[in-house]
């Protein structure tokens, strides 16, 4: 198994909000307001408790996940149920649709002694459904069902998680990276690519061996619901306001990333970044395993910027910045999360070596687009929020005009005001939020407005001069105008590639 494109729709904490399940009613949902955190009732996960063969199971959300998970357990022999509240919903064969309504039908917990949460819906309101009409089921997500499964099939893999507001697909595909350079076979996916459960009905499908370990990155949604699954390296890359939308205050949030931890086993590693604002808080909730720090200086660390650069382990092992081909300080501090998690998992330096050597990234983080009467065009899509874009572009080598705007996510956006003053040539606003973005300009670079992306490229190019570029990073998420930001980011780039020669 392997890590897939990534550019699905189940692909990312961005693109999982798309799904299209949605709440039951009103009374049930303001009955749990808030979400699960930390303080969650554990969910069962113990291998030996699963009889799928006997059980009824409901699967809320038809979106990959949800319908791997389905697809999984009639696979086992369940009795499936898929409900989605959009009436076109996919159902794969041998599951029972419940499809159309707003809320789940009471008649779909009839018999449920198992329910299955897709990342992309709001947990709290379907568990006091299943509270109400099937008290005595079973709740998992797709990923803690998958990894129950996994276990209970193969026995305990070597795990690592990963999460962070940002960095995490990166610092997955590139774990996943140094453990293939020390010649093992690793899943990798989740929240990235494809999800564990549809990774899993393959295996079991073919026959073919269980993989070496399982990589995976998990959104703050999949968090939500992980339950106790053994975990040998477990880590939060850093806590910025995202998905304010979904949790009442940024400490809920960061309690349900802190939910990585939970399996974590007495010799496994825990992994943080010193300098992040949250590290006490998550500290604090590490429990069993060993924390090692990232960029401190009795940690893993940064050496440099200069000749020489390195970036080194606790321990002795250091590897040459330069061997890592993408730019920037946060990507060589997801190197020094990737590398840890690797060396924890046997692989030796010489392989990380390669690992590093051949990573060239993942697309739509700052990916160069094209030149054109001097202006470089880049494609920052997965931007999707303030921090990331921050990551990207404050240091950047040449003056930028910034494409922004989108689906807003609650965050303050006044750091891009100050980010477009030390090196901004303009802004131009699109999407629903434009309005909100329009002002950030004032009295500080010159801004416009465009109605679709064709416009803001047409608008971005006659704004930048020679050595200037145009980057699209719109600190906010696609839906607005875009299925995912995949397609945002393949627009642009189309655009771009459309331009004529000469301006
Ligand atoms: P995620 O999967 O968490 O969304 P990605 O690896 O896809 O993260 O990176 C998305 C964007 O986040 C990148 O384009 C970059 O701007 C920013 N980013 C990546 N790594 C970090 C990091 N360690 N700290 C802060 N920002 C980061």
């Amino acid at each position: 198994m392997t890590a897939a494109n990534n550019s699905s729709p189940s692909d990312s904490a961005d693109a999982s909000l798309s799904a299209s399940a949605v709440a039951v009613s009103p009374s049930t949902a303001s009955a749990a307001a808030s979400p699960a955190t930390a303080d969650s009732p554990t969910l069962s996960d113990t291998p030996s408790d699963l009889d799928f063969a006997r059980s009824t199971a409901l699967v809320i959300g038809a979106g990959a996940s949800g319908r791997a998970a389905a697809e999984l357990l009639v696979f086992l022999g369940a009795r499936v149920r898929l409900y989605d509240q959009n009436p076109g919903a996919t159902v794969p064969e041998g599951v029972e649709p419940v499809l159309g309504a707003a809320d789940v039908p009471a008649g779909a917990f009839a018999g449920v002694d198992l329910m299955v949460l897709s990342p992309g819906v709001p947990p709290e309101r379907f568990r006091a459904a299943q509270q109400q009409f099937a008290p005595q089921a079973r709740v998992h997500g797709e990923m803690s069902l998958s990894l129950a499964i996994a276990s209970a099939r193969f026995g305990r893999l070597p795990t690592v998680l990963i999460t962070g507001t940002n960095g995490k697909s990166t610092v997955t595909a590139l774990t996943g990276a140094l453990l293939a350079a020390g010649g093992l076979k690793p899943f990798v996916g989740g929240n990235l690519g494809v999800p564990l459960a549809a990774a899993l009905l393959d295996l079991l499908r073919t026959g073919a061996p269980a993989p070496d370990a399982l990589v995976l990155e998990c959104s703050s949604f999949q968090l939500e619901t992980l339950g106790h699954a053994a975990t040998d390296v477990a880590m939060v890359l850093n806590i910025t306001p995202d998905h304010l939308d979904r949790y009442p205050t940024l400490d809920d949030y960061a309690a349900t990333k802190a939910r990585v931890f939970t399996g974590l086993h007495t010799g496994g590693l825990a992994l943080l970044d010193a300098g992040d604002g949250w590290t006490a808080f998550l500290r604090a909730r590490v429990g069993a395993g060993r924390l090692v720090l990232v960029d401190d200086p009795d940690g893993a660390r940064i050496v440099g910027p200069g000749p020489g650069d390195s970036l080194d382990l606790p321990g002795g092992d250091s590897f040459p910045r330069a061997a890592l081909p993408i730019p920037g300080r946060h990507n060589s501090k997801n190197a020094l999360f990737a590398l840890l998690a690797a060396r924890h998992l046997g692989v030796d330096p010489a392989a990380c070596l390669r690992g590093l050597e051949g990573f060239h990234g993942l697309p739509h983080r700052m990916t160069f687009v094209r030149e054109r009467a001097g202006v470089r065009f880049y494609d920052d899509s997965k931007a999707t929020n303030v921090a990331s874009v921050l990551a990207s572009l404050d240091g950047f080598d040449r003056p930028f005009v910034l494409i922004a705007g989108g689906r807003a996510k609650g965050d303050d956006l006044t750091p891009l005001r100050e980010l477009l003053r030390r090196s901004g040539r303009a802004l131009v606003a699109i999407g629903e939020s434009a309005d909100s973005f329009y002002p950030l300009a004032d009295g500080v670079v010159p801004a416009r407005r465009a109605s679709t992306m064709a416009e803001a490229v047409e608008v971005a190019a006659a704004l930048a001069g020679p050595g200037d570029a145009v980057v699209l990073s719109p600190a906010c998420a696609s839906y607005d105008w875009f299925k995912n930001y995949g397609e945002r980011g393949d627009t642009f780039a189309r655009l771009v590639r459309a331009l004529p020669a000469e301006k």
